[in-house]
């Protein structure tokens, strides 16, 4: 993880949101290797391993030895290779550096090849897929259910087909900006209110947050 997300991490627990507190160990470059957050309301502490922040509940946690993969609904291939990134850039609409963009699922594979495109974005990968790791612009967390993250602060959400379900979608839309690209790898999925149809087709459903 990018040592700067640390302010946009939040915990999942259902509790007010409040600025989480990074103890680091091993760094690579701004990259923290291992570490732990903790969560000053709820006194819980996530493990950072190999790069990676595990929010997920303890039974589901994830650790070096063994890999547990999050109940995904079903797997179909996603729609996208990872060539028609620069059609993802466009439905997204960014133009300029900075910020962040959450992928969710399978679409955290698109990572790297928006990364060459929209530099000075940082890419937030939540339950990448297997064998994924982490990269200068690109942090992963695992999380259940909820995604870690802060309340409006992307510039983007791409949701892969795998988790393309309702909690998912409704935690998406939370920490989308207001006005900003939502994106799903699928082209029927259970949307949550307050988003903007704007495009179906190809296997990509695009609106916008209003
Ligand atoms: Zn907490």
């Amino acid at each position: 993880m990018h040592i700067e997300l640390t302010e946009m991490l939040r915990c999942p627990e259902a509790h007010r949101e409040e600025m989480l507190v990074l103890s680091t160990g091993e760094m690579r470059g701004r990259m923290v290797r291992s570490g732990l957050v903790g969560c000053p309301v709820c006194h819980k502490e996530y493990p950072i391993s190999n790069g990676i922040v595990n929010f997920r509940r303890s039974r589901a946690r994830v650790s070096r030895d063994e890999v547990t993969p999050v109940p995904r609904v079903h797997t179909p291939p996603s729609p996208l290779p990872t060539a028609d990134a620069a059609k993802l850039q466009a439905l997204l609409e960014m133009s300029g550096p900075g910020g962040y963009v959450v992928l969710i699922g399978a679409a955290v594979r698109q990572a790297p090849a928006l990364g060459g495109l929209m530099d000075g974005v940082h890419f937030v990968g939540v339950n990448p897929p297997a064998g994924m790791a982490e990269q200068p612009m690109v942090s992963l967390l695992y999380a259940s259910e909820k995604v870690p993250l802060r309340t409006a602060i992307a510039r983007g959400v791409v949701v892969g087909a795998d988790l393309a379900i309702s909690p998912w979608l409704v935690e998406a839309h939370r920490v989308l900006l207001r006005g900003r690209r939502f994106v799903v790898e699928s082209e029927d999925p259970e949307l949550p209110i307050g988003l903007t149809r704007l495009a179906v087709g190809a296997g990509l459903w695009v609106g916008e947050k209003t």
